[in-house]
């Protein structure tokens, strides 16, 4: 079979979901790579490095026209990919939750579509999971943005002319971006503190050498634990002596970094305005939800903001910006997922609607949108 690499068409988008690396791979199950011209050159993997590893450069027509994957970054655009084959399988990061007409577009040129974002959180997985691997890349992005847009240093300095004492950083929302958040804050030498609606990630807080910020928990602080490793919820008594514990806990802080995302939701707020104004001028807030919303008051999604002194960060691209590390591992991810339903016999794909894995991302299929949760309500 045949697999192709668009040029993702995205705005400020430097990924590309092949690189020279995966595509070794991908050539040793059996694949013909198609290339896209110029699908690589702003993540730096020049069209020669694609064809010295045995890959096709072609025009996107081309790569279409022979197509029976098709990875992708992004989401294309049902328009960009005209011209495309019937039953071809288009695998990648498809925002499901984003467009809807877009899944019918995906429906209507008959393609099978499988949005990587929807797989469970699942040892099996794990090394396809691309939420993961880029939020890991967008955690570490943060730290490192949030270093360089304060106007003080991290750690702590002792010098002939005085000693500088260290900035304080806390990251709220400890899932994958904020424990390397955490990580990248720590070795930058800030002293650094994190809190999140699972109290059962303190111990992952303690173990990277940062202070958890969570009230203790008391009789009747029910929790409900959520499904699939998302945060669940915790009583409402809980909720308000928490909040006043990171009220005041914001306000001595330098860097604030926030991650908390929530799938085919709004994300939640996390810092209010009042909190903000409470807190030192000069100081930095990072916001990693800031595309869906925001966690921050105020934040603007791809801009940086300055509200009571504070300047507010809303990120957007923070992987994007590692493009190198970024592509190689969701162009890996891509991999293991389509390796592990390759038939080594067959040379060939061999996509079973019931395996749990395919039933989760499985958009389209035969025309029709099929995914339980995105399918059109029967009539
Ligand atoms: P996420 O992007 O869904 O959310 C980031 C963090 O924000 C989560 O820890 C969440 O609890 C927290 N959060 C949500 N609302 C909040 C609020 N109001 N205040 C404070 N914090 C809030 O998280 P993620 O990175 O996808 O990871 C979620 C969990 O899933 C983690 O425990 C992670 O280790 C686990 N995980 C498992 C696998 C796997 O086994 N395959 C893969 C990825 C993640």
């Amino acid at each position: 079979p045949t697999i192709a690499v668009l040029g993702e068409r995205a705005m400020g988008e430097h990924r590309v979901a092949m690189t020279p690396a995966a595509l070794a791979r991908f050539a040793k199950l059996g694949f013909a790579v198609l290339i896209e011209a110029g699908a690589g050159a702003r993540a730096g993997f020049a069209d020669a490095a694609y064809a010295a590893g045995g890959a096709t450069i072609v025009p996107r027509e081309e790569a279409l026209a022979s197509a029976d994957v098709v990875l992708a970054v992004r989401p294309p655009q049902p328009a960009d990919l005209a011209g495309v084959k019937q039953g071809t399988k288009l695998i990648g990061g498809l925002a499901p939750y984003a467009d809807a007409a877009r899944l019918g577009g995906y429906a209507g040129l008959g393609i099978d579509a499988y949005a990587l974002e929807l797989l469970p959180r699942t040892t099996r997985a794990q090394a396809m999971d691309i939420l993961s691997s880029q939020a890991n890349l967008a955690g570490y992005h943060a730290a490192v943005r949030a270093a360089t847009e304060l106007d003080r240093c991290l750690p702590m300095m002792t010098t002939a002319a005085g000693s500088i004492p260290a900035a304080k950083a806390f990251v709220m929302g400890v899932g994958v971006a904020g424990l390397q958040a955490i990580a990248t804050a720590r070795r930058l030498g800030a002293i650094v503190s994190a809190t999140d609606v699972r109290p059962e990630v303190r111990e992952q807080i303690q173990s990277l050498g940062a202070k958890p910020v969570f009230e203790e928990i008391r009789e009747g602080d029910e929790v409900t634990k959520a499904a699939g490793g998302y945060a669940g919820e915790m009583s409402e008594g809980y909720r308000q002596r928490q909040a006043a514990l990171v009220s005041g806990h914001i306000a001595a802080q330098d860097i604030v970094i926030t991650t908390a995302l929530i799938p085919g939701r709004p994300a939640p707020r996390l810092v209010s305005d009042a909190q903000l104004a409470s807190m030192k001028p000069g100081s930095v807030i990072v916001d990693l939800a800031a595309e869906s919303g925001g966690n921050v008051e105020g934040s603007v999604a791809g801009e940086t903001v300055e509200r009571h002194g504070v300047k507010i960060v809303g990120l957007v691209d923070g992987a994007s910006r590692l493009a190198v590390d970024a592509s190689n591992l969701f162009a890996r991810n891509c991999y293991n997922f389509i390796e592990a339903y390759w038939n080594k016999a067959d040379k060939a794909l061999a996509m079973p609607a019931d395996d749990a894995l395919i039933a989760a991302t499985l958009l389209t299929t035969g025309g029709h949108i099929v995914h339980q949760r995105f399918a059109p309500a029967a009539a």
